[in-house]
């Protein structure tokens, strides 16, 4: 069960993988290219990457490039490098910038292709025949849920879908089923434990051995991982990905950074504002290219995503490089108050070492054209009174940074399923 999904390329040596994605580079440019209109104007006369230097001097595309184009050739875009009929599904983002979502399309071979990928994750995460998976989820037109749905087949898992259901009837059925695998949003899995200890269901003394997670960081923040472990009794797995590139890294059983799925994917860490390569192991934004998504390729995509690399052989003998902490924050949700910087996904990792703290809202606002912020907590009913002074000293020791922390009633902050909305930006 610990095995490697595709040991082969698993465990390359970093000079046979570099090879085997730079020809899967110009395997990519004969198929996209010219019959892709989107890349064919983009890249001009430029068909040919034989070096990792012609590659650097491709330009990158961005998500706001890709919304444009969508805007202006609706309703998909040019970014096609086939006729519509050879498309058989369709996905969306979730439009989380204010913007209007990105539509996304795959061929028959690039929806195995997403299974692959998936077949990676599950393997990292030791899951494979006999295990029943349930995806506590309401099944949409995102795509995440779907493609770990797909993705069960590949390592011969039991997929039990959980659409459609109050979070009371997804506890049941995991119960019932005798449920190996949970696959949900880390807030979304506190928030069944939370239901779980209402109704007197005992998660911990379950089947569920393994959880799996993505659409938020959490996961790898230390606090919230050992919580989840913690309430579940089982091993909290993470995975990176995103709809419109597809699913790029996860967790295996050494829990020690998130993976990259380097062999069907070229990373790269840029500087937000040069753009250029940061030093091996510095902070930076991930660059992403995917090789398996000949449809609607991305090419040098700007993630967003903030990550540090570390490209040693992890314990697990893969050789696959890890993102050291998964995903740190996006450059976006950065918050600076008093010249200090803070990701919203630090201070959850603080509060989630709380048992008291069910739920919580950052509030951010300005005082005297500064930005301050402010922390709500809904607390678990009859927690101790002083729980507030309590974690404002933590996040002070941690943080560096007095944030003042409030509680209110017990149940009444907004809970959620999808990506949380847990930063409220109050404007005076
Ligand atoms: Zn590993």
């Amino acid at each position: 069960m610990n095995g490697f999904f595709d040991s082969a390329t698993e465990t390359l040596d970093r000079p046979g993988l570099r090879a085997l994605q730079l020809r899967r580079v110009q395997g990519l440019f004969d198929e996209i290219l010219p019959r892709n209109a989107f890349y064919a104007r983009k890249f001009g006369a430029r068909r040919r990457v034989t070096s990792w230097d012609d590659f650097r001097e491709l330009p990158f595309t961005s998500k706001a490039e890709i919304a444009d184009d969508q805007a202006q050739n609706s309703p998909y875009g040019t970014n096609l490098t086939y006729p519509l009929e050879r498309y058989v599904k369709l996905h969306q983002t979730s439009g989380t910038t204010g913007k209007a979502p990105i539509r996304v399309l795959d061929t028959a071979e690039s929806w195995d292709w997403w299974a692959r990928c998936w077949g990676h994750v599950y393997r990292g995460a030791g899951i494979g025949t006999g295990d029943r998976v349930f995806y506590a989820f309401s099944f949409g037109p995102f795509i995440g849920f779907w493609s770990a749905y797909e993705g069960a087949r590949t390592v011969g898992a039991m997929t039990i879908p959980g659409g459609g259901m109050h979070t009371e009837q997804r506890l049941h059925a995991m119960l019932d089923n005798d449920v190996t695998v949970l696959c949900s949003t880390p807030t979304y899995a506190l928030r069944l434990a939370e239901i779980a200890e209402q109704l007197g269901l005992d998660l911990a003394g379950s089947r569920v051995r393994a959880t799996v997670h993505a659409g938020e960081p959490g996961a790898s923040v230390p606090g919230v991982r050992a919580r989840i472990e913690q309430v579940y009794g089982a091993r909290c797995h993470d995975h990176t990905g995103m709809t419109e590139l597809g699913a790029t890294g996860f967790t295996c059983q050494a829990q020690d950074g998130v993976h990259l799925i380097e062999s069907e994917f070229v990373f790269e860490v840029v500087d937000p504002q040069t753009l250029r390569p940061v030093a091996n192991g510095a902070q930076g934004e991930l660059v992403a290219t995917n090789l398996g998504r000949a449809g609607m390729p991305l090419i040098r995509y700007r993630t967003g995503d903030l990550v540090r690399v570390d490209e040693t052989r992890c314990r697990c003998g893969r050789t696959l490089a890890r993102l050291a902490g998964g995903i740190l924050g996006r450059a976006d949700d950065m918050l600076v108050v008093r010249g200090i910087n803070v990701f919203p996904s630090a201070i959850e990792g603080v509060l989630r070492e709380f048992p008291d703290v069910n739920e919580f809202r950052i509030e951010v606002f300005s005082s005297r054209s500064m930005v301050e912020l402010r922390v709500l907590l809904d607390p678990r009913p009859g927690s101790e009174t002083d729980l507030a002074e309590l974690v404002a000293n933590r996040l002070q020791d941690r943080l560096l940074l007095r944030v003042p922390c409030e509680l209110v009633a017990s149940g009444s902050l907004p809970r959620f399923e999808l990506k949380a909305r847990r930063v409220v930006r109050l404007t005076d």
